[in-house]
């Protein structure tokens, strides 16, 4: 990978992002080892949005999942047949349900009786029945989530205590068809024994939807909530163990009749791409104030917001980083904070980072920058250039580098 890195870096520069395609395969494999195949997988698009990934990503994954018109538009232009689009997300326009629903996307997940009622309409409109997963949003989640969208006012779902009496308007709409359910409620979890927990809370759940109401879903939608380690001390999640723990569950679910026929999908984003992306970026200056070492670099949080403890974090943690670049070496004990090139003082990379020498030419490179790197940023702030995007293919001397814009 450095030297792949160091290539990209001296040919063609920086700031940019490198997305290592082999990572992802690794990942996907990963993942339909240790769960037996007994999950498709969906990409979140919105992790990481790039043209040349989606397009890599077809034939890999079974779905892909939206969040906007736009990354409808993104997902068909990248060549994904519709039937396996799914589309989530609070505050669908009646104009993005329309082209959604005019796209023939596989499934669009309904996110209220009132979104329902539109995507009804639209259906009705043109002669079409829009088959829908409706969006639960459980009261609970365990210990462990990063993110946690369960138990609280939220606009994401329906809140399971109402989903009863909506099942049972939307059930009676003209131009859907429910096929079942889907639940993402947390995410970034780096506890096995907290997301196995997690997804009996989604199994209790499907049983108690469907058998409430009569239905044998087609289609239950796993939202993952599998983190990965951003930080120094992180640990990352052992796959074997959410897996020997559902396993068995997953074959229980699929052994009652109501559920033979049902597509189990793991839909994620951050453990697919996260791991697979690096964010290159140059020493600009070296400057010493007040006693401390400043790096700026040619990038910061216009390019990496997430990075800079900007997205979704209250404290800014350093993102594991290491030197690119080869040469000075200074005192062991030297530290140094490395900050971007904007004008405020919020543009800040790393603080505290070992990486004694670090001069001016020098290339850091981010870890875990695959999914919320560049379509998570300011990138407009400060009119700096937008960051190349490179996807690199095959093993480390053969590697094909190639822009993935
Ligand atoms: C963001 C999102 C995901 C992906 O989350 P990760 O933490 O990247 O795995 C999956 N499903 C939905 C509905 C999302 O909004």
């Amino acid at each position: 990978m450095d030297a792949v890195l160091q290539t990209i870096a001296r040919e063609h520069g920086t700031p940019c992002y490198v997305y290592f395609a082999d990572r992802i395969e690794e990942r996907i494999a990963a993942l339909k080892d240790a769960f037996g195949g007994r999950f498709h997988l969906s990409f979140a698009v919105k992790s990481n949005p790039n043209a040349a990934l989606l397009k890599w990503l077809r034939g890999r994954v079974e779905n892909l999942d939206i969040s906007s018109g736009g990354e409808l538009v993104r997902g068909l232009a990248a060549g994904w047949d519709p039937r396996l689009l799914s589309f989530t997300g609070p505050g669908k326009t009646e104009a993005e349900i329309e082209s959604a629903v005019r796209s023939r996307i596989g499934e669009l997940v309904v996110e209220s009786l009132a979104e329902a009622e539109i995507a009804g309409r639209v259906a009705v409109r043109h002669g079409l029945r829009q088959p829908i997963l409706v969006r639960i949003a459980p009261n609970r989640v365990p210990k462990g989530f990063g993110l946690n969208m369960a138990g609280k006012p939220s606009q994401f779902g329906i809140d399971e205590e109402e989903l009863d009496a909506a099942l049972v308007r939307i059930r009676s709409l003209a131009g859907l068809e429910l096929v079942g359910f889907h639940i993402y409620s947390g995410t970034q979890c780096l506890d096995a024994a907290a997301i196995a927990e997690n997804y009996e809370i989604f199994l209790e759940m499907f049983r108690r939807f469907a058998a409430g109401h009569g239905l044998s879903p087609r289609k239950l939608v796993f939202g993952a909530g599998i983190g990965i380690p951003y930080h120094e001390r992180d640990v990352a999640v052992d796959l074997r163990t959410v897996a020997d723990r559902i396993n068995p569950q997953l074959d229980a679910l699929r052994a009652e009749p109501r559920f033979a026929d049902s597509e189990l999908v793991l839909e994620l984003g951050r453990y697919l791409v996260g791991e697979a992306g690096i964010y290159l970026t140059r020493v600009i200056a070296r400057k010493v104030s007040r006693g401390k070492v400043l790096c700026i670099c040619d990038g910061g949080m216009n390019h990496h917001l997430a990075a800079c403890g900007h997205f979704g974090t209250v404290i800014h943690r350093n993102y594991r980083m290491f030197r690119v670049t080869e040469g000075r070496t200074g005192p062991a004990d030297e530290t140094i904070d490395l900050v971007g090139p904007l004008c405020t003082t919020i543009d800040t990379l790393g603080r505290g980072v070992a990486m004694p020498g670090l001069d001016v030419g020098d290339v850091v490179a981010l870890h875990c920058s695959g999914a919320y790197g560049l379509s998570a940023s300011p990138i407009n702030f400060i009119s700096h250039a937008p960051p190349r995007e490179w996807l690199v293919e095959g093993p480390a001397g053969a590697a094909s580098i190639r822009p993935a814009e």
